[in-house]
């Protein structure tokens, strides 16, 4: 997983490796002043550092001081990036954090010292070694090169290698005719993968594991293609003000509840409305307050919450679906209450993919926290006008739910992403457009 992958999750133990120089924090910069780099006036980070002015300079020991100044710079800033994203992933660890480092990797040819951070962490104090071995002589990768290619033979996809005739031919030739076993399996995969074209199924070189969000499973069942769109093309999508009201609501209550009721948090957020607040029309902002007041008028604003926006990440066939829990209460009586809050009103029944979400959020509670489905009640609660729908999964309900995951998710790996046979959703869709221009209407 990388640290980036990591935000907003913990873990009870965190193992950060390649603490080693170069390797993290990783100082490499692209150069600004390259042509493909994007023009310094549209950089977000434009602020932080002096514009260019070749106005300015008249001599070429003042350009090349000029530029070398700024390298630095760069290279100040890609740093301080580096130990935020290191801050992210040394916060990760709920009860313990190791940090490794190698003498040796990739094909370098002289060990790699300590980072920066490494030395930084023994510096507080806090770490305890488990112990540093003596760097061998050389790099032990380079001298078993030709070894390991052999052993690396046999995972290796026949298919890729024939994309790469400059390194694949004799290779090719040579596990057909010393590895027949090996031959035959690669062969078939190509095969599989040929027959998958010829079918329009895209191929997959090899069925990675994937990482879904709750959101994105709604999203293929809704039109397996939609989500190709937007999850993996990753098409923009139309800016929606609701989206932003819903996100600004679910703030609020977040807020809220773990300032423990209508605290300074509730009151900062007046004094502090975000962007798209300030740009809203006054109906929408006080259908916001209009919907935090229900909120705390609500049985749930008035107990404290177990946990709030609680992130997770289930294993399902190696692969991971992730999401957020707005709300988890555990009552007196042992039993739990989930919540989900919507930024709507009820329309008179519970659309199939808020009833699949609700699901999902009600397996991770199962298969993550041992919440039993019969000791477990959920609640979407429609904040625009205070109704509280109650949905109990049961246990097979569940099992049902996690056969579909764990099928969808083979469906994403294999590359299946048929047109929804639902018109009425091509009707709202916003690529529409792009649809019918690839297969007609
Ligand atoms: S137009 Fe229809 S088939 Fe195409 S992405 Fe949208 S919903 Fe799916």
């Amino acid at each position: 997983m990388t640290i980036h992958q990591a935000k907003g999750l913990e873990f009870p133990v965190v193992f950060i490796p390649g603490l080693a120089e170069k390797i993290f924090p990783d100082t490499r910069i692209d150069d600004p002043d390259r042509w493909d780099q994007l023009p310094e006036e549209l950089r977000g980070d434009r602020s932080r550092y002096p514009i260019l002015d070749l106005q300015a300079i008249r001599t070429l020991e003042e350009l090349n001081s000029t530029l070398k100044q700024r390298k630095q710079l760069f290279q100040k800033m890609r740093l301080d990036e580096e130990r935020r994203l290191f801050y992210v992933a040394i916060t990760r660890a709920q009860r313990a954090l190791f940090f490794s480092r190698a003498h040796w990797y990739s094909t370098n040819i002289r060990p790699k010292s300590a980072s920066t951070f490494w030395d930084e962490i023994i510096d507080t104090g806090l770490s305890v070694s488990q112990g540093e071995e003596e760097a061998p002589g050389s790099n032990p990768r380079l001298s078993a090169a030709p070894e390991r290619a052999e052993s690396e033979a046999q995972p290796v996809s026949l298919a890729r290698l024939l994309l790469r005739p400059d390194r694949g031919a004799g290779f090719i030739d040579r596990v057909a005719l010393e590895m027949p076993e090996v031959w035959s399996r690669l062969k078939a995969e190509v095969d599989e993968q040929i027959t998958a074209l010829a079918t329009g199924i895209a191929p997959s070189w090899r069925e990675m594991p994937v990482e879904v969000s709750c959101t994105g499973l709604v999203r293929y069942d809704q039109c397996p293609r939609l989500y190709r769109y937007l999850h993996l093309d990753r098409l923009p999508e139309k800016p929606s003000l609701w989206a932003g009201r819903g996100a600004e609501v679910h703030r609020r209550i977040e807020e809220e509840s773990l300032s423990g009721g209508h605290g300074v948090a509730a009151e900062e957020a007046e004094l502090k409305p975000r962007d798209w607040d300030s740009q809203a029309d006054g109906e929408t902002v006080s259908s916001v307050e209009e919907m935090v007041e229900t909120y705390r008028r609500s049985v749930f604003g008035r107990r404290p919450p177990t946990m709030v926006e609680e992130p997770f990440a289930l294993p399902v066939n190696g692969s991971l679906v992730r999401g957020r829990i707005d709300r988890l209460d555990r009552l007196p009586d042992g039993s739990w209450e989930l919540v989900d809050y919507k930024a709507a009103s009820f329309s008179g029944q519970v659309g199939r993919g808020r009833l699949l979400q609700l699901r999902l959020y009600a397996l991770a509670a199962w298969r993550l926290w041992g919440i039993e489905p019969e000791k477990l009640s959920c609640f979407l609660f429609f904040l625009a006008d205070g109704h509280i729908e109650t949905i109990c999964p049961s246990s097979d309900d569940l099992a049902r739910t996690e056969e579909w995951v764990a099928e969808t998710l083979r469906r994403i790996q294999t590359g299946r992403f048929p047109r929804t046979e639902d018109a009425s959703t091509c009707l709202r869709c916003g690529y529409s457009q792009v649809c019918e221009a690839r297969d007609g209407p």
